[in-house]
């Protein structure tokens, strides 16, 4: 088809096939997430570090953490089983960009060997991102996955309690305000070179609900060609940092007055299921308990 009418024809060509990015294409391609990296390079008030980075990822759930070459045989062995994977992503659970991106760029690398075909995917909070554009495109990653959730250090330290960034800790509207540099600065450099950036945000009611507006308008703007607008899950065990009575999550009616106040800006993403770092199979349904690592190991 010619997809939708709002986005280029090249952007379709790339997105037409991607479980992630394209309504009907996640009802007959699969992902696979898999957890390599367990690092972060900042806090977000809404993560407790137990679980999954919410990137991209469901909070609350824990994922199966894997080396770079645990992760290989787990994709090899999912994609015999699976014929429709189609797509490899890494999202965590921690950022897939700290400690240098090792594990992150070692599994791509082994990928890009093994199975060529596969598309590659990673999600990132931006942070690190600059540093590592030219070999996001060397590896020929063309889909990444930034989650910025305001474009103002001022709401932004509400978010962030502290960023750790060239060597030392950053703290307060300083972390924020470094955050918000780079992750400008690296969705500028994707976009640039052609590799498709989706945003994603979080929404946190009393924190940046009415901002995320701006934010619609300042990545539509950098080229980003989806922002998905995902709700706070709150969970006492989670997200505890916001206080001590803890920070509620939007209710599905605020989260649809925003999503259609951005409609018209960057393209929503509403169907997006916000899986966990180790999901595996079609979207909407989670396979990962079949092809744990120690099930792989035992097949052989
Ligand atoms: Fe796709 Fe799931 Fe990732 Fe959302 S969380 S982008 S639906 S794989
Ligand atoms: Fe947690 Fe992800 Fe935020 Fe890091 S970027 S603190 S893993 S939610």
């Amino acid at each position: 088809s010619d997809g939708p009418a709002d986005m280029a024809p090249e952007v379709w060509e790339k997105v037409k096939n991607h479980p992630c990015y394209s309504e009907e294409a996640h009802h007959y391609f699969a992902r696979m997430h898999v957890a390599v990296a367990p690092a972060c390079n900042i806090q977000c008030n809404y993560c407790n570090r137990k679980y999954d980075c919410s990137n991209e990822s469901r909070p609350g759930v824990v994922s199966e953490k894997l080396t770079p070459d645990q992760a290989l045989r787990k994709i090899m062995a999912v994609a015999k089983e699976i014929p429709q994977l189609s797509v490899i992503g890494i999202a965590g659970p921690g950022d897939s960009l700290a400690a240098g991106g090792k594990n992150t760029f070692k599994t791509f690398e082994m990928l890009a060997k093994k199975a060529p075909d596969l598309k590659l995917c990673l999600s990132t909070n931006g942070l690190a991102l600059p540093d590592h554009v030219d070999t996001i495109a060397n590896y020929n990653i063309d889909h990444v996955t930034i989650t910025i959730n305001m474009v103002d250090p001022e709401v932004g330290q509400h978010i962030y309690p502290w960023i750790f960034h060239d060597h030392k800790r950053w703290t307060g509207l300083d972390a924020a305000k470094i955050l918000h540099e780079r992750q400008m600065l690296g969705l500028e450099m994707l976009t640039s070179r052609g590799i498709l950036v989706k945003v994603n945000s979080v929404m946190i009611p009393g924190i940046n609900d009415e901002h995320l507006m701006d934010v619609n308008k300042a990545v539509k703007s950098r080229g980003a060609f989806l922002h998905n607008i995902m709700p706070l899950i709150s969970d006492p065990a989670h997200g505890t940092h916001f206080g001590l009575t803890g920070q509620r999550g939007p209710t599905a009616q605020e989260l649809k007055v925003l999503q259609d106040q951005c409609e018209g800006g960057a393209k929503l993403m509403r169907h997006c299921r916000q899986c966990r770092a180790d999901a595996v199979g079609l979207l909407g349904e989670d396979r990962g308990s079949e092809f744990t690592i120690d099930q792989i190991e035992a097949m052989g």
